[in-house]
């Protein structure tokens, strides 16, 4: 266990002396509070979601821009084509995702989980969604402990309702990144397939159970980053906290006598940090791991600093050595950027750039030379020697293309039994059969190293040189 953590006693013996290992969940209610951080959370949840909803229904070339087709195992990317040999890109993607987390994590904490984790997104969604149709903290609480009556009912059917529909078009839009979204909708509700319509109520679920019923469990018992996040901190990284020096001793107190007047500090004790956690701790008693870094504190507490007229920031952005020693905001972030944080930067930078010219410079053209093992070498006529190869050649890019084949590496070697040039058709393959023939005495016999040269027509640039064998047997 990481020195962060709290230690939550495990609920107490029954009478018959068993022990319960799980702790039995409080419902929690968090409060709405508005401010700087509030509006930073839904214009990242407008962007996040304005992306994920709408880029299916981007066209590209009359087809969609964005498709991940596993059935033709082509990926699509705007004008990018993504064939299962090119899965290195997806190695480098995994590495920017986890250098990026690195960088952001070592820089200002938990920004991914507080911000832009899909599980607060939907979350956020889905209490606003409940705030609209239940109200506000106080009326839920009090909705809770009522007994089940119309009204109840009604407000409890409307927001499962909104859920249910939020939580299916999720779903849709998650099959519509696999499946062309406009036949997906067109086939709705009876003309899916099973394997679409399971993942489309798979999706749905996972975000009606999690955004609607698990909420801050699944962040605090389900999610592995939570646990090794505090690896990524030093003394030097962002995080929320509360200004003890600053804030206690805390305590109500009369408004007509300056706070110092009564041997106080600035917190009031009014507990709406706490009401506004989602995850219903009480940062005050220093940083704990189930902190998503959300910042609805510091948003709940400026609102109550600006009403008794006290300067901001009690709970606030702060570095473990700034918050001991004083720093102010510039230095703070100055020290954001230490050593640790520009090897990251530079890292990132570089498997950026790399991807980048890469991608640049990709070619359309994909050939694997295939040995024919049943007919390694054989005379195809006195004094000529023929070996047989299979090429699969296949054009990744969206525009039909025709490539002539040759080969080098033996004195007079020569391609027959292909019809050339040999045609294809955009990101179209095809396994094209050949020889190579080359006179008996043109080397010595043996193993020789050889070479296939194909190029495009249209396009001298389009080219491979992909390397092989030829065998010439003994006399
Ligand atoms: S303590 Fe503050 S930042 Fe952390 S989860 Fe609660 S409200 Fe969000
Ligand atoms: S919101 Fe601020 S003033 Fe109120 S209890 Fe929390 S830290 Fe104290």
């Amino acid at each position: 266990m990481n020195a962060s953590e709290k230690i939550v006693p495990i609920a107490p013996a029954a009478d018959d002396g068993t022990v319960s290992l799980y702790e039995v969940r409080r419902k929690i209610h968090p409060r709405a509070v508005s401010g700087r951080f509030f509006a930073w959370r839904w214009a990242l949840i407008f962007a996040t979601q304005l992306v994920y909803y709408g880029l299916p229904w981007l066209e590209w070339n009359a087809r969609q821009a964005v498709l991940f087709d596993i059935g033709a195992r082509r990926f699509y990317i705007g004008g990018l084509v993504f064939w299962p040999q090119d899965v290195v890109y997806l190695t480098v993607l995994l590495l920017i995702a986890a250098y990026a987390l690195f960088l952001f994590t070592a820089v200002a904490g938990r920004l991914w989980c507080g911000y832009a984790c899909p599980q607060t997104v939907y979350t956020e969604l889905f209490m606003w969604v409940e705030r609209r149709i239940e109200g506000d903290r106080n009326a839920r609480i009090r909705l809770d402990a009522a007994p089940m009556g119309a009204g109840k009912l009604a407000k409890r059917a409307g927001k499962h309702a909104v859920w249910m529909a939020l939580s299916l078009w999720t779903g849709i839009t998650f099959v519509g990144y696999f499946t062309p979204i406009r036949e997906l909708v067109a086939g709705l509700p009876f003309r899916l397939g099973g394997w679409e319509t399971f993942w489309i109520l798979f999706y749905a679920l996972a975000t009606y159970g999690n955004a609607g019923w698990l909420r801050e469990q699944v962040c605090k018992y389900m999610c592995p980053y939570a646990r090794f996040q505090s690896a990524m901190f030093d003394r030097d990284t962002l995080i929320i906290a509360y200004d003890g020096k600053r804030g206690e001793p805390r305590g109500p107190r009369s408004r007509k006598a300056g706070a110092g007047a009564q041997g106080l500090g600035d917190c009031v004790d009014c507990g709406i940090c706490v009401q506004a956690c989602p995850t219903g701790i009480d940062i005050r008693d220093g940083l704990q791991y189930e902190c998503i870094g959300c910042a609805a504190c510091i948003d709940g507490c400026n609102q109550v600093m600006d009403r008794v007229g006290y300067a901001r920031g009690l709970i606030r952005y702060v570095s473990q050595n700034g918050l001991e020693r004083g720093y102010d905001a510039p230095t703070m972030w100055r020290r954001a950027f230490r050593g640790r944080t520009l090897v990251y930067t530079a890292i990132l930078a570089v498997i950026v750039a790399a991807a980048a010219v890469s991608l640049a410079g990709r070619n359309p053209l994909k050939v694997d030379v295939l040995r024919d093992r049943g007919a390694l070498a054989r005379e195809a006529e006195p004094g000529v020697i023929e070996n047989v190869y299979r090429l699969q050649v296949m054009n990744t890019d969206a525009v039909a293309r025709r490539y002539s084949i040759e080969a080098s590496g033996l004195p007079g070697l020569a391609v027959v039994g292909v019809a050339q040039p040999v045609a294809l058709d955009a990101e179209g393959a095809k396994l094209v059969p050949l020889r190579l023939r080359v006179a008996a005495d043109a080397a010595a016999p043996g193993t020789h190293r050889i070479e296939f040269v194909v190029t495009a027509l249209e396009d001298a640039t389009v080219a491979r040189r992909e390397p092989s064998t030829f065998i010439l047997p003994r006399p």
